[in-house]
């Protein structure tokens, strides 16, 4: 059984209050009060149960418009219906009543029945249009509801034909870091100021709402003053960074042309914009244009297809050679992987890696590139070449499993090569990712037998301080840093000290994306270990570098 609704009869004759309660507390609980203030007090306990007031107006202490009165400017106990019984059913009595902010009166005598059906209908439409407002607005920051804000933009874009508009969504990227590290409620009030600054940049008129957690979408007017982006995004910025410290917040803009397109879609694109740019440092805000819509389906399509691709075996492991600085003999390769579509062709590694680490398929594939490897290996064993062991690169995602090193220890096992043939090339930015995962990680790894090498060494921030620090065999140049400094006089490039301090700590040095004839002998002179470019080969098939053998 429901339980019945609570209702607050207020009046002070004793036996027309008891004659009420009799007829009413069939449907309702009924709480009594004999004056406005008694009223009141009993309001302020039960505010969120009372469903309606019947209230007298002729009282002790505190009469029935007075009482109206303080409650029609208590913002909450306003929403509560109240029917006014007045003493006679003159227009005036209704008016007065009506005027003091009733919703409705009865006069005396009391007629039960109309009564009941008179509160039933009230009560009723308050609950309907509480409900109403729930689904309109967003609880925490006012902002409309998801499905509100579609509506109001659809009105908004319908009625001003003429207008030009732009949607803007504002997302707190480390929103879920910054509820975790300052708690909820401060995570709640973060939100609600952003709301409320976001309204005041729109001013009056604009349509702000809340598409999820820390997801805000505005529909903004295209005018002179705004459409300035750099400049409204740096003033957001600055106003913002000097509220609060940490937090990061990137916006998409979608600029409307197709009014035809649902706004569903509109807000989908916009939000495609505001992510395109998630963890790019120095990058506030994305536009959805056709280059990124052009990118976007790119990935989206490649993901589709990069699992069967990776089941049909379209991946196919190139060998690029390197090369012994001291004696021009061959000591080794990198596997490198391309992908043989059946449609698009020949794709180059630059095309689809980032997007795999991104998507979280980078494993998977790197799992697959190194059992191949494997089966080269055991393969050139068999036949009894000279053993040359392979580099595969080991993406940032591999580290973070925390099975890496198992998987790598079993495969070697079951195609019975030494870990030592397989080299493992970490990327440089991984190491000053999260420092502490990758030590223990690659310590375990060389305590296993595998050769570590660093790749990319001085494309990114990583210390020479650091390289004391870790577990490493070798030391791979990063082909742009190279050129750079092989384009500065011998006196001014730091190649040979970093070179030194390598052999100081034990560890070879190979120099990657060797170009050119003068290249390679500046990097003999300030004594490179090996060399890996272009000038020597470029990747290729493992039938093609078996030949070299
Ligand atoms: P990386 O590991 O630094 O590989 C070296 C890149 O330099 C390769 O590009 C190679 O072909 C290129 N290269 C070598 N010599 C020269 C040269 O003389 N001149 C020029 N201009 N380039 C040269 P590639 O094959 O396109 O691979 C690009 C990147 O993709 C690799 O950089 C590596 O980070 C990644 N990658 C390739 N295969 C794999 C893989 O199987 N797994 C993972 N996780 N990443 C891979
Ligand atoms: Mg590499
Ligand atoms: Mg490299």
């Amino acid at each position: 059984m429901t339980q019945k609704k609570q209702i607050l009869v207020v009046e002070d004759n004793e036996f027309n209050r008891a004659m009420l309660s009799e007829i009413l507390s069939h449907e309702y609980q009924v709480l009594e009060a004999e004056n406005g203030q008694v009223a009141l007090d009993i309001l302020q306990q039960h505010k969120n149960s009372i469903s309606l007031i019947l209230l007298d107006v002729v009282m002790p202490v505190m009469d029935g418009y007075t009482f109206l009165d303080k409650v029609k400017v208590d913002d909450e106990l306003a929403l509560i219906p109240v029917i006014v019984m007045t003493q006679g059913d003159s227009e005036e009595d209704e008016v007065t009543a009506l005027s003091h902010g009733a919703t409705d009166f009865v006069p005396k005598p009391y007629r039960p029945r109309i009564i009941l059906h008179r509160m039933a209908n009230l009560i009723r439409l308050r609950e309907t249009a509480a409900l109403v407002n729930q689904f309109q607005y967003d609880r925490l920051t006012g902002l409309y509801s998801k499905e509100f804000f579609y509506r109001k933009v659809r009105e908004r874009l319908d009625e001003n034909p003429d207008q030009e508009y732009t949607i803007v969504c504002m997302n707190i990227e480390n929103f879920k870091l910054y509820n975790d590290s300052f708690g909820r409620e401060a995570g709640d009030r973060l939100l609600r100021e952003s709301a409320a600054s976001m309204m005041s940049w729109l001013g009056e008129d604009g349509i702000c709402g809340r598409y999820s957690a820390d997801r805000f979408m505005c529909l903004m007017e295209k005018n002179q003053e705004k459409s300035d982006r750099e400049f409204f995004f740096s003033e957001v910025h600055s106003e913002r960074s000097q509220n609060v410290d940490n937090v990061v917040v990137k916006w998409g803009v979608y600029e409307i042309i197709d009014r035809s397109v649902p706004v569903e879609q509109m807000c989908d694109r916009v939000l495609l914009a505001a992510d395109s740019i998630k963890g790019q440092y120095n990058q506030f805000y994305a536009v959805y244009d056709d280059n990124l819509r052009g990118k976007l389906l790119r990935e989206k399509a490649i993901a589709d297809v990069m699992e069967t691709a990776l089941a049909e075996e379209q991946f196919i492991v190139y060998l690029q050679p390197k090369y012994s600085l001291s004696d021009n003999r061959m000591v080794g390769a990198e596997a490198l992987v391309r992908w043989i579509h059946p449609e698009w062709g020949f794709m180059s590694p630059g095309e689809f890696i980032p997007l795999f680490e991104k998507n979280g398929f980078i494993p998977c594939l790197d799992r697959y590139v190194w059992e191949k490897v494997c089966v080269y290996l055991r393969d050139w064993q068999e036949k009894g070449y000279p053993v040359m062991p392979v580099s595969v690169n080991v993406s940032r995602a591999d580290v973070y499993q925390s099975h890496l090193v198992d998987t790598l220890s079993e495969m070697v096992q079951k195609y019975g090569i030494d870990p030592s043939c397989l080299h493992l090339e970490i990327t440089e930015s991984a190491y000053t990712d999260n420092p502490d995962q990758i030590i223990s990680t690659v310590e375990e790894l060389h305590r296993r037998g595998f050769v570590i090498e660093m790749d990319d060494f001085g494309s990114g921030y990583s210390s020479l301080n650091m390289l004391s620090q870790m577990t490493l065999d070798i030391l791979k140049l990063d082909m742009k840093f190279i050129q750079n400094e092989l384009a500065k006089p011998a006196a001014q490039s730091i190649l040979n000290d970093i070179i030194s301090m390598a052999h100081r700590m034990s560890f070879r040095v190979v120099a990657e994306g060797v170009e050119t004839k003068e290249q390679t002998e500046r990097l003999q002179a300030v004594g490179c270990d090996y060399v890996q470019g272009y000038y020597f080969a470029r990747p290729m098939p493992v039938k093609e570098f078996e030949a070299l053998f």
